[in-house]
């Protein structure tokens, strides 16, 4: 097999059959000729079901993830939907993290608890306390996210899945920080890939997505079957969109973990107005020998908190400026964010609530001078 960079680049972008333009086109269509009732081209008939463009995606995001089933959604969390419906009935028990996107969590608090789904929260990296989470015959599903957002917990990928395997649940890994380049959940045992392709796959926060790959054959037709049959598919546009993105995913989450150590770096040393920094590529991380171990690399992603607490946090969020104000996160420009009161404002009051101290940083792939001026200077006003 070649290799990421490569895969990233050729997988499903043969130059068109027809005319030799080096990408394919987009194809803008719902509906395609059958050539007798039932006599299909390639399998395509409603685009809902398939259209060339998202397909040409799927095959890619399979490829870097390097599991055989790919499957691209409207949406990250209309991709954790397809999962979380596709796995699991009404009855059914999941183990979630003690620290975990915002939106996932509101997923499984507000839309499936009411449909009949269980939850408990853990801290994964607590072996009894993980063992003692399964219900018999009920839990069906331990869901990894990691590194984790907000906080950047870092959890043991390999080791989860197989306690989740003992009790004959499947592990789901929600890959959107690290991305494929970085980290490969499914060679390290888990079953199902997650990620808001919106984050580093899209990476210039133009166009929502999310995709969903995983090996198993059984479980890949039943996410498959919610796929269409719910139908929260990216359109060709958004699908061709993701896909030219990809391309340069390899540089730019070079660039991304370089400019994200040296600014964990340089936190790290302000003293007077930071009090700690999360980052999986310092020492003093707690997880930072798992992700030795579990990544290629450590990300794009800081959170750090202020002595000065939440006013000095909400300061500093409002006196950046390079770094934009704002949600989401992975795009080449940095952004900056209050979780408490944006990301993870629906956290509020739950078990995985955000505190107020704590400030969030998408760094971006700008020079790293101007990344780390911007910083100095918004600190100063605090
Ligand atoms: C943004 C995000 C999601 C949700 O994805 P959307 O594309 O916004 O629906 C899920 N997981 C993580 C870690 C995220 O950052």
């Amino acid at each position: 097999m070649t290799k990421f960079e490569t895969r990233a680049i050729h997988v499903a972008q043969d130059p068109d059959g027809r005319t030799g333009g080096v990408i394919p086109p987009i194809h803008m269509t719902t509906t395609h000729k059958q050539d007798g009732v039932g006599n299909l081209r390639e399998g395509f008939e409603y685009n809902r079901a398939g259209n060339p463009t998202r397909q040409a995606l799927q095959e890619a995001l399979a490829a870097l993830e390097g599991g055989r089933f790919g499957l691209s959604f409207s949406s990250g969390l209309a991709a954790e939907d397809a999962v979380i419906r596709g796995v699991l009935v009404p009855g059914d028990h999941v183990i979630l993290a003690n620290d975990m996107y915002g939106g996932s969590y509101r997923l499984f608090a507000r839309v499936y608890v009411p449909w009949g789904i269980t939850f408990t929260i853990v801290d994964l990296n607590n072996e009894a306390e993980l063992e003692a989470a399964f219900v018999a015959g009920k839990t069906k599903m331990v869901w990894i996210e990691t590194p984790s957002n907000p906080m950047m917990t870092i959890f043991d990928i390999a080791k989860v899945s197989a306690v989740a395997h003992k009790h004959g649940a499947v592990a789901v890994v929600d890959n959107t920080f690290a991305t494929p380049y970085l980290q490969r959940p499914l060679e390290l045992g888990a079953d199902i890939v997650i990620h808001s392709t919106t984050k580093y796959l899209g990476g210039h926060s133009d166009v929502l997505g999310g995709a969903v790959v995983l090996n198993d054959g059984e479980l890949a037709k039943k996410i498959e079957f919610i796929q269409f049959a719910v139908g929260a598919v990216s359109s060709p546009f958004d699908a061709w969109l993701t896909h030219r993105s990809i391309k340069t995913l390899a540089l730019r989450m070079d660039r991304h973990c370089f400019n994200a150590q040296s600014v964990a770096n340089y936190l790290e040393t302000q003293t007077g107005t930071v009090s700690a920094v999360y980052y999986p590529g310092l020492e003093s991380h707690p997880g930072h020998d798992i992700a030795l171990k579990q990544m290629d690399g450590f990300g794009g992603m800081i959170s750090f908190k202020l002595v000065g607490g939440i006013a000095a946090a909400k300061k500093f969020c409002e006196n950046t400026r390079l770094f934009t104000l704002a949600e989401s996160l992975g795009g080449v420009e940095s952004l900056v964010n209050y979780p408490a009161e944006m990301t993870h404002a629906s956290a509020n009051g739950t078990p995985i609530e955000v505190p107020g101290d704590i400030v969030r940083l998408s760094v971006g792939v700008e020079h790293i001078s101007d990344i780390l001026a911007d910083i100095t200077q918004a600190l100063d006003k605090i």
